[in-house]
């Protein structure tokens, strides 16, 4: 396993929550079905259901759908928001040095000269003293 313990955590999380949201939603497809199938055989015969009635399953299943597409929800958001961080944070790095002409915008983007050992930002190449702290560079 090359991968961190956090990372494969936060899978065996979104992985569950599919699952979960599947498993749910067919559970409550299912008392959906049977519920209503229930429902028209009770509104034809005079038979008492023995089990939970078949208005108690439509709400159970109508919930356990609507607990299952969060449940699905949750798990693809947390990949397509994993998605964006790693594909748009290099992306505004670049746009920065591009929009800049490599000097960056406040710091950001800069691709020459040293970087503050105070601060941290980069500075021109030239620079004597820091942008952004005025520390002495050399
Ligand atoms: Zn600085």
């Amino acid at each position: 396993m090359t991968s961190t313990p956090g990372f494969e955590r936060n899978k065996t999380q979104r992985t569950v929550l599919r699952v979960l949201g599947v498993v749910l939603l067919l559970a409550g497809a299912y008392l959906l079905v049977t519920g209503g199938m229930a429902f028209a055989d009770d509104a034809s015969s005079s038979d008492v259901d023995g089990g939970f009635g078949p208005i108690l399953r439509l709400g159970a299943g109508g919930f356990l759908a609507v607990f299952g597409l969060g449940a699905l929800n949750a798990g693809f958001l947390g990949a397509q928001a994993r998605y964006a961080a790693g594909e748009t944070m290099p992306v505004v790095k670049d746009s920065a040095a591009y929009l800049s002409d490599g000097e960056g915008i406040l710091g950001v983007g800069r691709t020459a000269g040293p970087f503050c050992s105070r601060c941290g930002v980069r500075n021109d190449g030239d620079a004597t003293f820091c942008d952004s702290c005025g520390t002495a560079l050399h």
